[in-house]
């Protein structure tokens, strides 16, 4: 293929497309990296995976973003960033990226429907939530067993759940929880919550929410839905059966990085490293929201990531490029 660096402009051939900047991922880093891109005449295209949105959308309500002081809805928010980066001439593809090669540029990024040559890549893929990897976990995964709060609550009714984790998600979803449900157990596996100050006090002062603590859920029973768990205690290594319907589990998050394994450098956990330019190990390619940050994770956080890496991706465009926006 022809491919004229120096007059590099986004265009279509049969499957493959050659574009300046293509953002993996559309949750606020995705879709605030597209707003910028956008904005500066980049023609962005993002690929939103499986997850559109990202994480963010299945939150019922976002409170620490500034702007709105009432809150906003997660899916909201999502919406509202989305058509904000559109307006100004952002492509939102509905697709997912299944291979890269960041040998050399062009960078290629296979989809499921097509093939892109990317002068720069935006990874904004975020992360997953993480398993408890106990028995029955699985097999009651959408049948009691669950990771979003915002999703699955309303089928908890009037019934009991158990939560598993220490940290603000455990406790702001179990806040939610009490919406529906008739008691919220939290299960910690130490005896001081992560999570903090705030919220522990609004949990703490909530009569429908109970603590266990120094216990681990070691199995999911149930028959055709979620109906006990089985809880060890780490200190005094007593073990009891206890009766629940639900099993939410908020434990951390994983970050979506595997289809970059081997080509750009990671920390022990996955998360790309990247430097306070959002630059990684390869030029050309950016990182923005939590598959490079393992600490603040916050929608505010991620998506001032996301500015940045469009702004990079601008001034690595002028620099290697010669296209001057
Ligand atoms: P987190 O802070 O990493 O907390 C994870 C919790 O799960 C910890 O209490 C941890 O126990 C426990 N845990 C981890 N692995 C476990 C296992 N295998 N079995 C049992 N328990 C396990 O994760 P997070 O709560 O999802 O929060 C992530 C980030 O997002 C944090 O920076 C948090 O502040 C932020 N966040 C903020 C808000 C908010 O501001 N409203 C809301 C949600 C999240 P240990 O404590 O013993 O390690």
């Amino acid at each position: 293929m022809d491919f004229n660096l120096t007059n590099f402009s986004t265009s279509k051939s049969g499957d493959v497309e050659q574009v300046r900047v293509l953002i993996i991922g559309s949750g606020p880093a995705g879709l605030t990296a597209a707003l910028y891109a956008a904005r500066a005449d980049l023609e962005p295209v993002v690929l939103t995976g499986m997850e559109h949105g990202g994480q963010v959308s299945l939150t019922y309500t976002v409170e620490n973003y500034p702007g709105f002081p009432e809150g906003i809805g997660g899916q909201e928010m999502v919406e509202r960033f989305q058509k904000q980066a559109e307006r100004f001439g952002a492509r939102i593809e509905f697709d997912s990226a299944t291979d890269v090669d960041l040998s050399k540029r062009p960078f290629r990024i296979k989809t499921y429907n097509k093939e892109y040559l990317a002068e720069t890549l935006i990874i904004a893929s975020g992360a997953t939530p993480r398993h408890l990897n106990v028995v029955g976990e699985t097999e009651f995964t959408g049948r009691g067993v669950s990771y979003c709060a915002t999703c699955d609550g309303w089928f908890f009714k009037d019934k009991d759940v158990y939560v598993v984790g220490g940290g603000d998600s455990a406790l702001e979803e179990s806040i939610f929880l009490t919406r529906y449900a008739k008691s919220v157990t939290i299960v910690h596996r130490r005896d001081e919550l992560r999570a903090g100050p705030i919220l522990q006090k609004r949990a703490m002062e909530n009569p429908k929410i109970n603590f266990l603590y120094d216990t681990v859920i070691t199995e999911i029973i149930g028959k055709d839905a979620v109906k006990s768990v089985h809880v060890k205690n780490v200190k005094t290594n007593e073990e009891s059966e206890r009766p629940t319907d639900g099993v939410f589990v908020f434990i951390g998050h994983d970050p979506n990085t595997q289809l970059f394994r081997g080509q750009l450098d990671m920390d022990e956990r996955g998360y790309i490293k990247v430097d306070q330019l959002m630059k990684t190990n390869v030029p050309g390619v950016f990182v923005g929201g939590e598959a490079g940050d393992p600490n603040f994770r916050q929608v505010i956080t991620s998506a001032g990531m996301g500015a940045a890496a469009a702004m990079q991706a601008g001034h690595f465009l002028d620099e290697h490029v010669g296209y001057v926006s």
